[in-house]
């Protein structure tokens, strides 16, 4: 009988037990959707990169030997959504099973299990079989609403799947090494950073269908795309984040500088990270491999101490795996959680750059160029700005979810939301990550080159970060005495003068009505 199976712009799992074997009874399609381009505003980068993927694999798997169509947004623009697509498909080739691979997203879950319930023939849903945890197994680790935590869930998925571990518990005795990965750049640490390795896929034709349907994007587009779009790409990324960038991944992973640019644009901008997310969250390469990979190198390169390999094994065993369970414990009522009451507007230079705050101006103008900044800008630069100006959670998600290559919801959300603003009201992490200017200051080198002074709160050239900080921690002080994580620094602003505080709100309560000109 003749089945239909579907692959999405994230299913692109070559390894997939689907591929195992050939059939002439078998049709598999992907397709350039529309409300896919659609959902939010996309940089273009992002949109480029997953549908040169979806290509490569189409032709990837079509050597291979079996049947593929391949749609693209010409093809696909006449059917109002996916279902549509599907109808007239399963029509025009007498389809007798449709088949699909659990989405990672909600949304999209949400579509196919309706469509699957009205449809008349036989419908089957099959993991992605790509994460540690197949997706029957989440209910089991994580519940709606509870607090998990990130350490106790990462040390159970160590010893569960045997990574980094010896007889006796995990390899050199201790679990997490966070505490020596915060160093800070020196002069002389960036001239060695290396130049990143960088690809040049021609999206020439894919950019003129944006363009042609009149999808509406944001960013810099690339007609050379710099990001991996098939599987050898994929390995030859990690194989030199492996060599080149894993001896000091650990040590460099929160430094943040802004003085590359002086070696030139495209010098080490991403600095020891790996890049590998939009590889892995297309699946075109899987977490276990990443993983085995690293580890591979930790034991037989001899220039990557525990410090690093544990670093970076705990941003994918850990952090990415625990994300996704947070997420389908919580969804759908995860994306209205509000927890703070944010409720400003984003400010219009997120669209552009254009602000005298050098951390926030290099941040947003890299991922507007890029699509991409590492982990520390998203969470403690633009993310810390948006938590402690009380931005409307929804127009932060919306911003993270259309500017990274990387984003799609299950992993954006929790990140955002969760870990970053503070609106689940501690899901994800046990405290908000707020911070003034300072933590900036420590993590990185934009102080000095800023129009702003880090140094003071009140003034107009004072850091705008010191001010919304109090604000901050002053509007929810009633929920935050009672964290033992917040209280401290709490206990000392209520402990300062009145008059003095009273002169830093003031000062925050102007930035609040003036957030576009910062
Ligand atoms: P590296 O620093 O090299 O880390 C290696 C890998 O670990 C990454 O490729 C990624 O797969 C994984 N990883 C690291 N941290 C996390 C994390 N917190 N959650 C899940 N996986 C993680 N990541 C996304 O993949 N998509 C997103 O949409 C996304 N949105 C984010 C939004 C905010 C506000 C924050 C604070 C973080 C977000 N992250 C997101 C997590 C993280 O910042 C990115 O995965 C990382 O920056 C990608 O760059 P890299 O591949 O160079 O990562």
């Amino acid at each position: 009988a003749n089945e239909l199976r579907l692959i999405l712009g994230d299913q692109l799992n070559a390894a997939h037990s689907w591929f195992k074997e050939k059939s002439s009874n078998v049709t598999y399609v992907i397709a350039e959707l529309h409300q896919e381009a659609n959902y939010t505003t996309h940089h273009i980068q992002k949109i480029s990169a997953f549908f040169a993927a979806m290509q490569a694999f189409a032709s990837a798997l079509e050597k291979a030997g079996h049947r593929v169509i391949y749609l693209s947004l010409d093809d696909t623009q006449n059917y109002t959504d996916l279902p549509a697509l599907i109808s007239f498909l399963i029509t025009e080739h007498e389809i007798k099973t449709f088949s699909y691979q659990l989405p990672d997203e909600y949304r999209l879950r949400e579509q196919l299990a309706d469509y699957c319930k009205q449809l008349t023939i036989d419908s089957k849903a099959y993991d992605t079989e790509h994460f540690y945890l197949a997706d029957n197994q989440l209910a089991s680790y994580f519940k709606p609403g509870k607090k998990h935590r990130l350490e106790h869930f990462y040390r159970k998925m160590r010893a569960e799947f045997n990574v980094l571990m010896d007889d006796d518990g995990p390899l050199t005795g201790q679990w997490n090494f966070d505490s020596q990965n915060r160093n800070k750049f020196k002069a002389s640490d960036l001239a060695e950073i290396p130049e990143p390795l960088v690809f040049a896929n021609d999206v020439s034709d894919i950019l003129k269908r944006i363009e042609r349907h009149d999808i509406k994007t944001i960013g810099k587009a690339e007609k050379q795309l710099l990001w991996p779009v098939n599987r050898s790409q994929a390995n030859a990324l990690l194989a030199f984040f492996c060599k080149e960038l894993l001896p000091k991944f650990g040590q460099f992973q929160d430094a943040m500088t802004g003085k590359l640019i002086e070696f030139g644009e495209d010098k080490g901008w991403s600095l020891y990270h790996s890049r590998l997310s939009f590889a892995i969250n297309a699946k075109m390469i899987s977490p276990q491999s990443v993983v085995n990979a690293a580890i591979d190198a930790f034991h037989h390169n001899g220039n990557i101490d525990i410090a690093q390999i544990e670093g970076f094994v705990r941003q994918i065993l850990g952090w990415r795996e625990f994300v996704r369970g947070i997420y389908w414990a919580n969804m759908p009522h995860y994306a209205a959680l509000n927890a703070l009451d944010a409720s400003l507007p984003l400010p219009e230079w997120f669209w552009t750059g254009n602000t005298k705050m050098r951390c926030l101006s290099h941040a947003v103008t890299q991922s507007l160029d890029f699509a991409y900044a590492h982990h520390i800008q998203r969470l403690m630069v633009t993310g810390n700005f948006c938590l402690i100006a009380g931005i409307n959670p929804d127009q932060v998600d919306n911003w993270y979810l259309g500017i990274y290559i990387d984003a799609i919801e299950w992993v954006e959300m929790p990140n955002t939301r969760g870990m970053s603003q503070f609106a689940d009201g501690g899901i994800v992490g046990s405290k908000a990550y707020a911070a003034s200017g300072n933590y900036i200051k420590k993590m990185s080198d934009y102080c000095g080159d800023c129009h702003y002074k880090v140094t003071n709160t009140v003034g107009s050239d004072a850091c705008p970060l010191n001010a919304l900080y109090w604000h901050f921690m002053d509007k929810h002080k009633e929920s935050f005495t009672n964290n033992p994580r917040t209280k401290m620094v709490l206990s000392n602003w209520l402990k300062k003068p009145e008059s003095d505080r009273k002169e830093v709100l003031t000062r925050a309560d102007f930035l609040l009505q003036n957030l576009d000109n910062l």
